[in-house]
């Protein structure tokens, strides 16, 4: 059966009955949880709507095998499916650290203009986690992704262009840097700060979310992340949102915050230890790139382990849902990898699409296999359980949707 393209309008999406996906299963353990994500949607969608709806996946190769098979991990050809369909369910894609190709998943996000990565981290009841109150775990990440050092724009100590413009600093700006000095440019735009801004507002404001709190290094970087918090703090006070919010700056004593989303900014460092001592005080998380990619993780460690965590990287026109975690090779192809990263980001997928009953499904089906301890050797190691492969794992959550009471909980090793 052919599908019809997902459509936009305004940041809005269209979703016909039969939506054409793309689907790039990913580098190392990535065939395998991706396919486990890909069988999940299948079955909740099914579930959910019998033969009145259904995905159809188009395949594209990204990363090492298109590598190694055209010499381009991301060929003109995938460039123009990505740019066609707009949409895709992602696999991790591994990333050579300092030399070599430079990240597909930044590629993408650029080709898509997909400047949100949002990450929602709530724990799930019964996974260990190393803080004492993991419950207390519940905040959306919103990390700006298409600014900030991600841009690549750096040069090697010894290249010419470095040279040159360590030359330009001391004739033109008078800055003298060590003649061995790599170097790096951080940009963060005015129009990309805002318009990131406005879909975090909207989304505290559809999901009845409590606060907004603005990260960054503005007291250091004055005029990049610095930026980013007065030009944040310019959007939430404009009239487009102005009396759905509080800035906790002009709080009179005994202010009500009741109805209304309140909105502070904290600088990075100190975010980085209250995540972890009073993980309640945070709700929605605006930050620029670097930062939000720092917290995005550490937030993961608070609920035990990120495995267990999807993100969705939307724009105005397109999205990506991928994994929070990587393509861990050590694990590749032992059918022991956790697909549950994969399995959030098709529930995500599945709720930008306005198909919640579907995602709902996933979402239970998952909560489920945790409370029976039906889970991965990385979360049984913690339970004292036997574990079950990338497969057996797939099969259960499988069953769970469909109601299928015999899924046998794990019994110690
Ligand atoms: P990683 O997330 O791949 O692995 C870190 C550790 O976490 C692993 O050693 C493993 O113990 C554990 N882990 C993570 N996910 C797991 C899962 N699903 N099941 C079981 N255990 C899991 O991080 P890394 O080692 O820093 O990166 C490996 C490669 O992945 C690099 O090339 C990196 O660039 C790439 N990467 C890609 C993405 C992406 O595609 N979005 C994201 C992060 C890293």
């Amino acid at each position: 059966m052919v599908g019809e393209k997902i459509k936009f309008n305004g940041g809005k999406w269209t979703v016909p009955d039969n939506p054409s996906i793309l689907f790039a299963s990913g580098d190392g353990i990535g065939p395998e949880v991706s396919a486990s994500a890909k069988m999940i949607t299948d079955a909740a969608v099914s579930k959910s709507y019998a033969k009145s709806k259904r995905i159809e996946w188009i395949d594209i190769e990204i990363g090492e095998a298109a590598e190694k098979r055209y010499g381009n991990g991301i060929t003109e050809s995938a460039k123009k499916m990505l740019t066609e369909y707009r949409v895709l369910l992602k696999g991790p894609l591994t990333t050579p650290v300092g030399s070599g190709s430079r990240s597909f998943n930044v590629a993408i996000r650029m080709l898509l203009d997909l400047y949100a990565n949002i990450r929602p981290v709530r724990y799930i009841k019964g996974i260990e986690s190393p803080i004492k109150r993991p419950e207390n775990v519940d905040m959306v990440i919103f990390r700006e992704n298409t600014d900030d050092i991600y841009r690549g724009i750096e040069w090697r100590y010894d290249s010419k262009e470095a040279e040159r413009l360590r030359e330009i600093l001391k004739r033109d700006f008078k800055v003298d840097l060590e003649a061995d000095t790599g170097i790096g440019i951080k940009p963060i735009s005015r129009m990309k700060t805002e318009r990131i801004t406005r879909m975090a507002m909207n989304y505290a404001i559809t999901n009845r979310r409590r606060s907004i709190t603005i990260m960054h290094k503005g007291n250091i970087m004055k005029y990049t992340e610095g930026a980013f918090r007065e030009w944040a703090y310019g959007i939430a006070k404009s009239p487009e949102f102005a009396d759905r919010v509080v800035i906790e700056s002009e709080m009179t004593a005994g202010a009500s915050v009741e109805g209304k989303i309140l909105i502070n900014d904290r600088i990075a460092d100190n975010m980085m230890q209250q995540i972890i001592t009073r993980p309640e005080s945070y709700d929605v998380i605006l930050a620029p790139n670097l930062d939000g990619d720092y917290i995005s993780d550490e937030a993961g460690a608070l609920i035990g382990n990120i495995s267990v965590l999807g993100s969705a990287n939307i724009g105005d026109t397109g999205g990506m849902f991928e994994a929070a975690h990587g393509s861990v090779p050590k694990y590749a192809g032992m059918d022991l990898a956790n697909p549950m990263g994969m399995i959030k980001a098709a529930e995500l997928m599945l709720t930008f699409m306005g198909w919640n009953d579907a995602a709902d499904r996933i979402s239970k089906a998952v909560d489920r296999a945790i409370s029976d301890r039906t889970v991965t050797a990385d979360i049984a190691k913690y339970m004292g359980v036997k574990p079950m492969g990338t497969k057996a794992f797939t099969q259960v959550i499988i069953d769970n949707i469909n109601g299928v009471t015999n899924a046998t909980p794990s019994s110690a090793p």
